[in-house]
């Protein structure tokens, strides 16, 4: 199913999405830009390519009570944490739906599953939104990701100058597209195909650098590389493939909750254990463990490197440590030939 819409009619497109549940968009906030519920009167900006944190808030919450418990004699009563229902996220660019699926692996993929991840990406709509111009950050192709196409969302959306162009990819989408009614025009064979887009290589090399890493713990690099990090935890929590997370009880023998927070391998108390023994205590080992795990713990396991080329912790780090210089310094740096 093919449909269209035009931009000036989009507020009421996004008006009758939010009828059924939160409706998350790139809205404009101050200087940047957000994945957040749209209430009436957001400034949606459809053309951002910097959308500064991810949509991976919309399945793992920066902070969440997991679940409530309350004893009453010999009994103890467990209640799960209620969840948003249904949602739609809109305008997820392809790298950050190959994100949530490297997210997938680990919190669905698994016995047990995250139960409440699980529930909100069964709720969920997705509508990826295709890159027309990325930006000089971006490097998704180094990953094989198309920012024309996203291959797991329910609708594939595109700009084509004033116009918003549709087409349901699941179920799940057509459902979407055919709720909206007349607020969307049949396409009408519409071209749907959109260019190829590229992106920057950054020279790099990525061929075998998993295998190479595997007896590479003590290596030299790791001296240098960390030196300059500030331990202030920006490239975790903008990069849509981290999932560090701490998970605390609160309440009393009675009554009480289950509370889980983002976290980040990147500060000292992460890894400290209750005996004040702590297995990464300085920089260099958090460095290290952060980049280890994106390019040769995580690839091990699915073969596949945990990064997505979204560009955004080499946007945000202080001290320019993202992991294009990381990859570099690890040998996974094409050398010209002269
Ligand atoms: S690598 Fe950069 S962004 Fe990450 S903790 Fe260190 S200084 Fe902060
Ligand atoms: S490591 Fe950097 S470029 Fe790669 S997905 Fe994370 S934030 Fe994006």
């Amino acid at each position: 199913m093919k449909k269209t819409i035009s931009r000036d009619k989009l507020p009421e497109l996004w008006a009758h999405l939010s009828e059924t549940g939160p409706l998350y968009l790139p809205v404009q906030d101050g200087p940047v830009v957000l994945f957040k519920p749209w209430s009436e009167g957001d400034e949606v900006n459809l053309d951002a390519v910097n959308i500064a944190v991810s949509p991976k808030d919309i399945f793992l919450p920066r902070e969440e009570t997991y679940l409530h418990y309350r004893c009453s004699g010999q009994q103890l009563e467990l209640s799960e944490a209620e969840d948003n229902g249904e949602v739609t996220a809109f305008g997820v660019h392809p790298c950050d739906l190959k994100a949530i699926e490297m997210l997938d692996r680990v919190f669905i993929d698994q016995d047990p599953a995250d139960a409440l991840y699980k529930k909100r990406r069964d709720n969920t709509t997705v509508v990826a939104l295709s890159c027309t111009e990325p930006d000089p950050f971006c490097f998704c192709n180094v990953f094989d990701i198309d920012p024309a196409s996203a291959p797991g969302a329910d609708v594939m959306a595109r700009l084509d100058n004033g116009t918003l162009l549709l087409e349901a990819m699941t179920e799940k989408g057509e459902s979407l597209l055919k709720g909206a009614g007349n607020l969307l025009q049949d396409a009408n064979g519409q071209a749907f195909e959109s260019k190829k887009v590229e992106t920057a290589d950054f020279n790099l090399k990525l061929d075998g650098l998993a295998e190479n890493l595997k007896d590479r713990f003590e290596d030299p690099a790791w001296d240098k590389l960390y030196k300059s990090c500030l331990s202030c935890g920006v490239c975790t929590y903008v990069c849509p493939t981290c999932y560090c997370f701490d998970v605390e009880d609160f309440g009393h023998e009675k009554e009480g909750e289950r509370f889980r927070c983002w976290d980040s391998c990147m500060y000292g108390h992460f890894t400290e254990m209750a005996g004040g023994h702590n297995p990464r205590p300085g920089r260099k080992e958090r460095v290290r463990q952060r980049f280890m795990h994106k390019l040769q713990y995580y690839p091990e396991v699915y073969a596949e490197i945990a990064c997505v080329g979204c560009g955004r912790c080499l946007r945000s780090c202080p001290v320019n440590l993202d992991i294009v210089q990381a990859i570099k310094a690890l040998g996974g740096e094409t050398v010209e030939q002269r």
